[in-house]
């Protein structure tokens, strides 16, 4: 049986002591390098065993087959075991880098979430992970990016979705990894994707689309072209030998390509349409090759006929560039240490007491020595990019000849005090990214330049996220009193001599004004500052007014979400009905689409439909149903289209979810964006049925019961003409009261039966269909 419990495996044993390395033929007690300089400190591992999917060519599709039945095939170690064992190493030898080699290192959204908080407490380095397509979410590329994570390695295997989907059974769309990429970019990690060429399943137009795919994807990424091997007894093997693609002597064992010969080589003879494409694909990493031109080359007959005369160009190009690349490489290495050594040249020592930090700065000179301090903060894992820095803070100090100085540094977003020589001094902010991002670790900075501005030493610690955006300590009374007392230094010579004389006059005649034009930056900062905690104050207010913690709600939705999920059958049954109402109105929007079951009928039904999901849950299961669907709040995306867009909107209990003002904007802007002739169809709890306004407060996301004469009223006032209205989902029978029979005198207790069922037990729901007429 399998192994279910990976906690119970022991660690490797780390320890040196009697163990030998064979290296050049020879024994050594030295660790040999691993994988050449980028992995020198690197430490190799993995969090699970197995993968939830079964591709045709890989060792998992017959895996599966020979455990089935010993157990889970896909387990997963616990968070605090992974970071364990990478101690455990830690205490041992020097790393710098973690490649975690799971097969899909993403596809557990809850395991991400807690991987991150333990990882980023006790290890915090950068590391390495493979992903799927399919799960990609940006959520948990974002826990992971907080966690450290700064390279993904996307097994993208073919840009045609035929073949990943019927020839490969890899459950994933090209518009997967566009995304998965995007969402990539926009969170500065670096993209390495693998793609398995010379596949006898694939014909031009899925080479097309290979080559189109890559050709979207945002550049620079790095590529791994894998020539396709035949493992014994895997799916497409036994595929391509029935279909005469391929003769045994090609099967693995009999051949040798899986070590020999698995990347893709331009230079090795091959056949010419291989060819063709392996070299345009390859190019599509290079920027040196703009889109337009592969294009171009590709649909090109001559040399499709001759794709040997690309090779030369081809290699020699990307021969140069990769030279050029291990200069600058070498370079930039060598920039890195010298800084290093430079950095370690200047004593700088930092203590921390009751969030204060104490920096003592020590000159090794024997003449008196001005120098600028900063503090410098920017995310643990971006690298010192200028756009992506919180900011630095800049202060002049004199430190006396061969001694030292301590300066308090008083440090609360986003102000800076620093205090030396009994005084205050409150820094200038010199900030020029503005990143801002409350989950990432940072690394704070404690810098000191030259007067002239060459670097002379620096000192770097951790913080967490919440150290670095800590509340304010100083009130906006004290840190305005600082900056008027504060006359920041300038550092470019024209700053100096310009600003110099002019502030000698304007200074003189306006001493006040010169203040206050001098901090006048910080204000507008300030200003803007306090913007943005009335925005966050009434975005609280807004979405809720409940009394119930953020916590507890979040987990009833995710409840809710299970139930709903139980239902799926019964709602899609129900949802059915209504697609009468939107044939031939292309498009439709699913406003709201939860788990996407009406797009997937209105899909069947052939009629163009995309939703809108705000909930990441909801909206990843549409994703990973291949569904058409957006991320995003309904509002806004209807804002954001154009008028007379859409042929049908449909809203099933949406509206309960929106505040008041919000369920009018959301009627009237339907009215905009749908074409004359439109449908808008909806469905709602309804609260004059007293049965279904109690079941209505069970959803804690409910927020306005909607009487149905007001949403009536609401849409005609819109301009819509109500085209149906009707009550719907009765109770079950047997939570009805019972009618008695028979006997005329009984009629009188009947009626007034059926108006307290009406009262009582009414519609559950109710459904309008309105029309914007032509
Ligand atoms: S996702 Fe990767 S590891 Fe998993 S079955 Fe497919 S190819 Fe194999």
């Amino acid at each position: 049986p399998l192994i279910e419990d990976l906690d119970s495996l022991p660690f490797p044993d780390f320890d040196l002591e009697d163990k030998y390395y064979i290296l050049n033929d020879s024994l050594t007690t030295e660790e040999p390098p691993v994988g050449g300089e980028r992995l020198e400190y690197a430490y190799h591992m993995m969090t699970s065993r197995g993968c939830p999917f079964a591709c045709a060519y890989c060792c998992n599709s017959e895996f599966k087959k020979i455990f089935k039945g010993k157990g889970l095939y896909v387990r997963r170690r616990s968070p605090e075991n992974v970071v364990e064992e990478i101690e455990k190493f830690m205490e041992k030898r020097r790393i710098e880098i973690i490649h975690f080699w799971d097969d899909v290192f993403t596809f557990d959204e809850e395991w991400v979430e807690r991987f991150k908080d333990v990882y980023s407490e006790r290890i915090a380095l950068p590391f390495v992970c493979y992903a799927h397509p399919a799960y990609t979410s940006k959520r948990v590329l974002k826990l992971l990016r907080d966690a450290g994570l700064i390279i993904v390695n996307l097994g993208i295997q073919s840009g045609s979705d035929r073949t990943n989907l019927y020839v490969y059974h890899r459950a994933q769309r090209a518009e997967d990894v566009i995304k998965g990429s995007l969402y990539m970019k926009e969170l500065g990690l670096i993209r390495h994707y693998d793609l398995i060429l010379d596949s006898p399943f694939e014909d031009d137009e899925d080479h097309r689309q290979t080559l189109e795919l890559m050709l979207s994807l945002p550049r620079p990424f790095l590529l791994n072209t894998h020539s396709m091997c035949y493992f014994p007894k895997a799916e497409v093997t036994v595929r391509a030998l029935k279909e005469g693609l391929i003769t045994p002597e090609e099967v693995e064992g009999n051949a040798h390509k899986s070590t020999t010969a698995f990347l893709v080589d331009v230079t090795r003879p091959q056949p010419k349409l291989n060819l063709f494409w392996n070299i345009l694909i390859g190019m599509t990493r290079y920027r040196v090759f703009p889109s337009w031109f592969i294009r171009l080359c590709s649909r090109n007959r001559f040399l499709r006929n001759h794709p040997g005369l690309m090779v030369p160009v081809v290699v020699n190009v990307v021969r140069i560039l990769t030279k050029g690349k291990r200069i600058r490489d070498r370079y930039v290495r060598w920039r890195e240490r010298r800084r290093r050594k430079k950095m370690e040249g200047f004593p700088i020592e930092v203590r921390e007491e009751n969030g204060t930090w104490y920096v003592t700065l020590r000159n090794p000179e024997k003449k008196k020595k001005r120098i600028m301090f900063s503090l410098d903060i920017y995310p643990l894992f971006q690298g010192r990019h200028q756009d992506r820095h919180l900011g630095w803070w800049n202060i002049y100090i004199d430190l006396p000849a061969d001694g030292k100085k301590e300066i308090k540094v008083d440090y609360s977003f986003p102000f800076t005090v620093f205090e030396f020589d009994g005084k205050r001094h409150l820094a200038e902010k010199r900030w020029v990214g503005d990143f801002r991002d409350k989950e990432t670790w940072y690394r704070v900075g404690f810098i000191v330049y030259s007067e002239n501005g060459k670097l002379l030493g620096a000192k770097e610690i951790r913080v967490s996220p919440e150290r670095v955006f800590e509340e304010r300590r100083i009130s906006l009374k004290d840190a305005f009193m600082d900056f008027l007392r504060t006359a920041p230094p300038k550092q470019n010579i024209f700053e100096r001599v310009i600003g110099r004389i002019f502030r000698f006059f304007y200074k003189r005649a306006y001493p006040k004004e010169h203040a206050f034009f001098q901090n006048l930056p910080w204000l507008l900062y300030m200003m803007g500052e306090m913007e943005e905690e009335f925005k966050k104050l009434k975005e609280d207010v807004l979405s809720y007014s409940s009394a119930v913690p953020r916590e507890e709600i979040k987990e009833s939705i995710y409840k809710r979400y299970e139930e709903i999920f139980r239902e799926e059958d019964e709602t899609r049954g129900k949802m059915k009905e209504y697609v009468k109402y939107f044939r031939g109105k292309d498009p439709v929007l699913d406003a709201g689409c939860g788990k996407g079951e009406f797009l997937e009928i209105l899909d069947k039904e052939g009629i163009n439909a995309y939703g809108v999901e705000k909930n990441p849950v909801l909206f990843n299961h549409c994703i990973n149903r291949g569904l058409k669907v957006e991320k995003g709040d309904v509002i806004e995306h209807l804002s954001s289209l154009e008028n007379q867009s859409l042929g049908g909107i449909f809203a099933s209990h949406l509206l309960e979810h929106l505040y008041p003002r919000e369920v009018s904007d959301f009627i009237r802007l339907s009215y905009a964006k749908l074409k004359p002739g439109g449908v808008l169809v909806i469905e709602l709890p309804n609260p004059s049925s007293l049965y279904s306004l109690l079941e209505f407060h069970r959803d804690l996301t409910h927020k306005t019961p909607l009487h149905p004469e007001t949403v009536k009223f609401l849409v005609e006032d819109a301009g819509f003409k109500i085209k149906e209205f009707s009550f719907i989902n009765p109770p079950e029978e047997c939570l009805r009261l019972l009618e008695s029979t028979g006997d005329d005198d009984k009629k009188l207790i009947n009626k007034n039966f059926e108006l307290l069922n009406k009262l009582l037990f009414g519609g559950r729901d109710f459904f309008l269909v309105a029309e914007k007429e032509g």
